[in-house]
């Protein structure tokens, strides 16, 4: 028989324990404020938006927190998710490269995002809410909390960007299928909304927004919560069973990475993958490469400011220290929707500052041009976003052809495209530039951060 291609756990290898990586941190994160006292925020105040064991994962600094029962239950039907070797990319590149990458296209709604959806949805029913709300950019991260949300009896309202909501109407339409409502976004159902539509009546909406419309009806309702895609500890919390699987896969393969990537919009499947090994590097382990790749029309990581910022266009969410283009910051619509947000996760640029993560950043072009070598090799055509991770896969496979030296690169594809024809449709007709943000427009969202002494 020749070299295996795939590596699979049975379902018992799902992993018990997800993995935090504020146990090992060598310097402690920076707190979230409190967006008008500035202040550091307390738990109480976080239960105003979030159910308790979401907080008190938000905050904990215990190495292994327990993935409970019913949980784990819903897990199994699409994990562990396979590791692929991919052979026939190796020899399309002609590289000594050895390339792996973890599939998590093969979750319900295609990505990586029902990993964490799950999770959430489990814990507020557990604390007997009724009703969810969120915002989400391509439709992906509502996808995925729609799905969730009727797994366990809760009502899901989705603030969905309006150009978004414009273009991909089948997102929509998966959302309203699992019994969630989806409302383009600035709407005219919060008073945020309204403040919005009344000074730019044709707005078209971002991440921000939606965020701001999402968490007034949770502060305002008793029965209601707010569930975030990314960004927050939790989220990339609930993500590591993607490395942790990883890391085992990679035994079965007899292989250890030399470096691991992964895409970042808000982080989680970034991290996802990286941290259990930036964690075993931290306690004393070897030492990976660990590189995360954004787009370069939303460059927070390479090209944002450390420092603290809102998470949304109101202002009442949380302030975080993040790398950020600025709360006000609207990037250009290029197609990896769910790239497209001004912040960064405090914990992925924690890690950055303190030299555990090398970020990078590629135009969509050559994203999409990877994405196609990678499709006609691998059959599985990827999500816009998991593009940038095989461009910095194929990028590395290339300087090892060039080098002769045989590195082992493991990548996460974060999920598939099958919702995102349009955007193939507009690479393949010639349609698509290289977007440039404007570096005048960050200069004054940066003007806009708060002032935090
Ligand atoms: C949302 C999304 C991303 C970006 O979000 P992160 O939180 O940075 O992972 C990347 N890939 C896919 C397929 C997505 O749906």
């Amino acid at each position: 028989m020749s070299d295996p291609v795939k590596y699979l756990l049975d379902e018992q290898h799902l992993p018990r324990f997800w993995y935090n990586i504020n146990a090992d941190l060598p310097e402690p994160m920076f707190p979230p404020l409190n967006p008008v006292t500035r202040q550091p925020l307390s738990a109480e105040e976080l239960e105003v938006i979030f159910p308790r064991g979401v907080i008190e994962q938000e905050m904990s600094t215990e190495r292994e927190i327990e993935i409970p029962g019913p949980v784990r239950d819903v897990l199994r039907q699409w994990r562990p998710s396979p590791l692929y070797r991919a052979r026939r990319l190796e020899q399309a590149l002609d590289t000594p490269a050895k390339i792996f990458y973890k599939y998590e296209g093969v979750s319900p709604t295609g990505s990586h995002k029902a990993n964490s959806a799950v999770a959430q949805a489990f814990y507020n029913k557990v604390e007997g809410v009724k009703r969810l709300t969120t915002e989400t950019g391509a439709g992906q991260w509502g996808s995925s909390l729609a799905l969730a949300g009727s797994m366990f009896g809760l009502e899901v309202l989705v603030y969905m960007v309006k150009v978004s909501f414009n273009q991909k109407p089948y997102r929509r339409a998966f959302m309203e299928a699992f019994g969630a409502r989806c409302i383009a976004s600035p709407s005219d159902t919060t008073e945020c909304g309204r403040k919005i539509l009344a000074d730019t009546p044709d707005n078209t909406g971002s991440l921000g927004m939606a965020i701001s419309e999402a968490v007034e009806l949770a502060a305002q309702n008793d029965d209601t919560k707010y569930a975030l895609g990314s960004v927050l500890n939790h989220v990339l919390l609930h993500q590591t069973v993607i490395g942790l699987e990883a890391q085992k896969q990679l035994e079965m393969a007899d292989a250890e990475p030399d470096m691991v990537i992964g895409c970042t919009g808000g982080g989680s499947n970034f991290a996802g993958i990286a941290f259990p090994f930036i964690g075993d590097h931290l306690r004393g382990g070897r030492k990976v490469q660990c590189i995360a790749v954004e787009p370069s029309a939303c460059p927070s990581l390479t090209k944002g400011k450390f420092a603290y910022d809102y998470g949304d266009t109101a202002q009442i969410s949380p302030i975080c220290k993040m790398h950020t283009l600025g709360a006000s910051f609207v990037p250009p619509g290029f197609h990896a929707g769910g790239l497209r947000y001004h912040g960064m996760a405090p914990l992925v640029s924690h890690l950055t500052e303190l030299g555990h993560i090398d970020p990078r950043s590629y135009n969509q072009l050559e994203c999409f041009a990877a994405g196609l070598q990678f499709a006609k090799a691998e059959s599985i055509l990827p999500a816009p976003e998991s593009n940038h991770a095989v461009r910095a896969a194929i990028h590395e496979a290339e300087k090892c052809r060039e080098s002769g030296e045989s590195k082992t690169i493991l990548f996460n594809l974060s999920g598939h495209g099958n919702f995102d024809m349009q955007a193939y449709t507009d690479y393949i007709g010639g349609k698509l530039k290289d977007l440039d943000y404007a570096e005048s427009e960050v200069a004054m969202a940066l003007a806009g951060l708060p002032s935090v002494d």
